[in-house]
């Protein structure tokens, strides 16, 4: 699965780089493959702040002109809402999120955050305001205080402790030699997926975002620090608008509404019990999902 996990990891990592470019930080790592972005609309303006509203406006999009990979998108999502996205490999579900932090601009219809379109926002602005918490967290090589503080270089360390506490990371932590001074390798080696899950939880809690990315793990992680996680999460998505692309039934069922995409179209939309009522896609997803997923 990791290959369809790439699109994301770029992303993140653009976002990553963005972020020290923005607090002027030093460049801690080289992207290999950014994509080539046209600079910001003349009028663009920063954001003051952000509320968290998005809307898709019939907005298609293709990576190539003759076939597109998102038709017709249209959906509303209030300030605060925890959103599934859910469907197929290549539904999507990636680009989506990749035009939401126009990673690319829509070819027809708008995105609108607040109710702005959101290629009138400078790109550093929009993304100030949104966090990613990714199936592989980046990790660089220098200390967990570090690695935690990326999420927010100026935050001080009673902040960095506080974030790793509400993330279930501290209990961790404290058991490591070293403590928050203990270094990490570039990646993270010596310590687990979950481990390295929970350290992401607490960056993404110090960069306080309006808008929360998250791509949920699929490798097994034990059931303890599962747990830990989940509990994590829910601080984090606590009053943030939140995105999940989700593979848990349980998340799925908890999201405040799902959006179920196929073949680039947005086909239902609505609650658990909602779309298992349409008797639609969704049904026979979830009915092919239960025998497979981890409930
Ligand atoms: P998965 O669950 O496998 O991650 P997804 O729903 O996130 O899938 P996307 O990654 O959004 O799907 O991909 C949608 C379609 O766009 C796929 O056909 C994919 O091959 C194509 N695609 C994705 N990224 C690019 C790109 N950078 N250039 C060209 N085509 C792309």
């Amino acid at each position: 699965a990791r290959q369809f996990t790439r699109p994301l990891n770029d992303l993140a990592n653009q976002w990553n780089t963005l972020l020290s470019a923005i607090a002027g930080a030093e460049r801690v790592f080289e992207v290999m493959d950014e994509p080539e972005e046209s600079s910001d609309e003349q009028a663009a303006v920063e954001l003051k702040q952000m509320d968290g509203a998005i809307a898709f406006e019939q907005v298609s999009f293709g990576y190539d002109n003759n076939r597109p990979t998102l038709n017709g998108i249209s959906f509303k999502v209030k300030p605060g809402e925890m959103i599934a996205l859910v469907g197929p490999t290549g539904a999507g579900k990636t680009t989506l999120i990749q035009l939401l932090s126009r990673f690319y601009d829509a070819d027809s219809g708008r995105v609108t955050v607040d109710g702005r379109d959101i290629r009138s926002i400078k790109r550093e602005s929009l993304r100030s305001y949104m966090a990613f918490v990714l199936q592989d967290t980046f990790l660089f090589k220098g200390t967990i205080r570090e690695n935690i503080r990326f999420g927010r270089l100026d935050a001080t360390d009673e902040e960095v402790e506080q974030a790793a506490r509400l993330a279930n990371a501290e209990p961790f932590i404290l058991r490591m030699k070293g403590g928050y001074d203990k270094v990490l390798d570039i990646g993270g080696s010596g310590i687990s997926q979950g481990q390295k899950q929970l350290l992401a939880i607490a960056r993404a809690i110090l960069a306080n975002p309006s808008i929360l990315v998250l791509d949920e793990a699929t490798s097994s992680i034990d059931t303890v620090t599962e747990i830990k996680i989940q509990e994590g999460l829910e601080r984090l998505m606590e009053g943030r608008t939140s995105f999940v692309i989700a593979h848990r039934l349980n998340t799925i069922r908890s999201a405040d509404r799902i959006l179920v995409l196929k073949d680039g179209r947005l086909l239902e939309q609505g609650s658990h019990d909602e779309l298992l009522r349409q008797n639609g896609f969704y049904r026979d997803l979830y009915a092919s999902q239960l025998r497979k997923m981890a409930l």
